[in-house]
């Protein structure tokens, strides 16, 4: 049945896709070995490194976050090694899956899924290990199954008090390009990063940002890699060109989300972001509901995820909002499955497209009977018109 008007993809990745890159990417397939592809090429791996907030070496495959997540180990590591994990939520569990899929044997330091990584319990772990048999520490940025947000400054900071040779890998799936991010000034290692959430591109794009450190490591490492390995890309990269088919239309999209996001002004991107999750979170706090993440300091910028009253189940709530106003939330991960619902507001957003995501949940709690206050969109409202966007005023001044 024809649903009329645009789908509302509120899910905290994919995000929406807006129309420029949309255009961008809706090109003929060029050759990858032409002349003009080495251009193309060049342009993409320039432009990226701009929002990654480095000078290193990018890798950019066709694959998903997963791949690269893979890539960041297996470039890096050898069997058997130790690596450090945090387990703020479902996202790093996965990671710490895959690496003892491996052959690795990861340490996980747990959480509640209500905070950010533990940047003291990092540092204590670090300090026992003496003999340096951690060969890495992993932490993701931007937990996407909770909504919590760690501060990598710091915890690159404990790692340096402590001396540890460890290197820093970070997952920035979900936070780059809507959360401020330096890979060089916060000394990170292996940054993962994909392109479906804050890039605002389709999925399709993953990437590595490799530290001098970590591309002397992959020297050493012994894990076996083909597809995944740095040495090849990088020697191909030296002139824009890929050492198998790149996802070509892809790059296109890439070089114009690159360009949008510095039209706007990284500053600005980022300050948009916090605005719109300040927002929603006063919506949530109207409704009566309790937003999962329980450290202010962690707020994420991205989304956020909203605790069900007990009894109430989420993917009911979610069913009835896509049923009724055509719209996706996203859903409870792991051990949160039916007990949050997720607002993704990340990505090519602005203020009228939240308040219809938030009236979307409004009418989606009162049809569905999740007991709750009125008003949350009312709180929104408010916030929003009571805060002009910063940015924006200072260019209209
Ligand atoms: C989405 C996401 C992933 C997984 O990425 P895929 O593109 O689905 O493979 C990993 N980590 C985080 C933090 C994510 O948000």
């Amino acid at each position: 049945m024809r649903k009329p008007g645009r789908h509302f993809l509120q899910i905290p990745g994919p995000s929406t896709v807006p129309d420029r890159i949309l255009r961008a990417i809706d090109q003929p397939v060029i050759d990858h070995r032409s002349p003009e592809f080495g251009d193309l090429g060049r342009r993409a791996l320039e432009g990226i490194k701009t929002i990654f907030g480095t000078d290193a070496n990018m890798i950019i495959y066709p694959a998903s976050g997963t791949g690269a997540w893979e890539a960041a180990l297996v470039n890096t590591m050898s069997a058997g090694d130790r690596v450090l994990m945090c387990e703020t939520g479902h996202f790093a569990w996965l990671w710490q899956r895959l690496a003892t899929r491996l052959g690795l044997q990861p340490e996980l330091i747990d959480t509640d899924w209500r905070q950010a990584a533990d940047v003291a319990a990092i540092e204590a772990r670090l300090r026992a290990d003496s003999s340096h048999e951690i060969k890495a520490v992993c932490v993701v940025h931007n937990e996407t199954s909770t909504g919590c947000t760690s501060d990598i400054a710091a915890i690159r900071e404990a790692m340096d008090g402590t001396g540890h040779p460890a290197l820093l890998m970070v997952d920035t799936i979900s936070s780059l390009g809507s959360v401020d991010y330096r890979h060089d000034a916060w000394g990170v290692d292996v940054t993962v990063g994909g392109s479906q959430k804050g890039l605002m591109l389709p999925p399709g794009l993953s990437f590595n940002a490799v530290s001098e450190k970590a591309r002397a490591a992959s020297v050493a490492a012994d894990l076996p890699r083909s597809f995944w390995d740095w040495s090849e890309m990088i020697a191909a990269n030296a002139t824009g060109y890929f050492p198998y088919t790149p996802a070509t239309n892809m790059l296109y999209g890439l070089v114009e989300a690159v360009d949008m996001l510095h039209e706007e002004g990284l500053e600005a991107v980022f300050a948009r972001h916090k605005r719109h999750a300040e927002a929603t979170r006063r919506a949530v706090t109207a409704w009566g509901l309790e937003v999962l993440c329980r450290v202010p300091d962690h707020y994420s910028p991205v989304l956020t995820a909203v605790l069900m009253p007990e009894g109430q189940s989420a993917d009911v709530l979610r069913r009835t909002i896509h049923t009724e106003f055509n719209m996706s939330l996203g859903n409870g991960l792991g051990r949160l499955q039916d007990r949050v619902f997720r607002i993704g507001h990340l990505g090519d957003f602005n203020d009228l497209m939240l308040l219809g995501t938030l009236s979307g949940i409004e009418m989606g709690l009162a049809r569905a009977g999740v007991p709750h206050e009125r008003g949350g969109v009312q709180a929104a409202l408010d916030f929003l018109s009571q805060t002009p966007d910063a940015a924006k005023a200072e260019r209209a001044a």
